[in-house]
């Protein structure tokens, strides 16, 4: 899987370099290329927003680097085109899903106020948003959705079925989790755990899970679960 983001601050995605994702990269999963709009711009002083029309405050990001820079790095058209952006479709397990399904992504970050809408008509991006909520640019945001698709992506995680086996994939939340010691400041881990006995674990830990998603999350409890 290739990805390129687009960014006017590509030094922010070095927390990619690292843990799984890192490893994942190395190991020839996944190609993130992380590319400088302001390459692209034509602008003697090499600027890349400008005041908005119609007055306002802030800056907004300019048409002709944006288009320049997507035409350099997708001169064919291949990539799933994605701008984060507040009033895109809210990510969810499912997007992130589909989205490792693809061959091809392309990511632009937004920034200041955010980009001309010419841009966004003109290169066919579709928008994705990370909650209802206001960031100051789409790096965050972009970096979030790749950590969340490439978990679906084979190989990427130790396990074939950690990412199945996590909160959201059955629609509810995860059970509690334990690891040694076995007693901690006089509070024992359940004894269920330690039993060996794998369908009273399997058992315990649905039933902790649909208690949890009911405190926590009634909203996600459907009828079949
Ligand atoms: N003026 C825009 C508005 O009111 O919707 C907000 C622009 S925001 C300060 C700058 C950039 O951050 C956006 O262009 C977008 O790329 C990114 N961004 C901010 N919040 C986001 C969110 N919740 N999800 C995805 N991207 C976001």
């Amino acid at each position: 899987m290739k990805i390129d983001v687009l960014t006017l601050f590509p030094e922010m995605f070095a927390p990619l370099k690292m843990s799984i994702i890192g490893r994942a990269e190395n190991a020839g999963l996944v190609e993130i290329n992380t590319v400088n709009i302001r390459d692209y711009t034509l602008d003697r002083h090499s600027k890349c927003d400008d005041v908005p029309y119609g007055g306002g405050a802030g800056m907004v990001m300019t048409p002709q680097p944006i288009v320049d820079c997507v035409r350099a790095v997708d001169p064919e058209g291949k990539s799933r085109r994605i701008y984060m952006s507040p009033r895109g479709k809210i990510l969810t397990v499912d997007i992130a899903k589909e989205l490792a399904g693809e061959q091809n992504l392309l990511f632009l970050c937004g920034h200041y106020e955010g980009v001309d809408e010419r841009a966004l008509e003109i290169c066919g991006f579709e928008e994705l948003s990370i909650g209802d909520y206001v960031l100051t640019g789409g790096e965050l945001p972009a970096m979030v959705t790749i950590d969340a698709l490439l978990r679906f992506v084979s190989g990427v995680l130790g396990s074939e079925d950690s990412a199945m086996d996590e909160s959201f994939s059955d629609g509810m939340l995860e059970y509690p989790q334990y690891t040694r010691p076995a007693v901690y400041e006089g509070k024992a881990v359940p004894e269920v755990l330690l039993s060996g006995h794998h369908a009273n674990i399997e058992r315990w830990r649905r039933e902790k899970s649909r208690e949890i998603t009911e405190k926590y999350r009634p909203d996600l409890i459907k009828d079949d679960n």
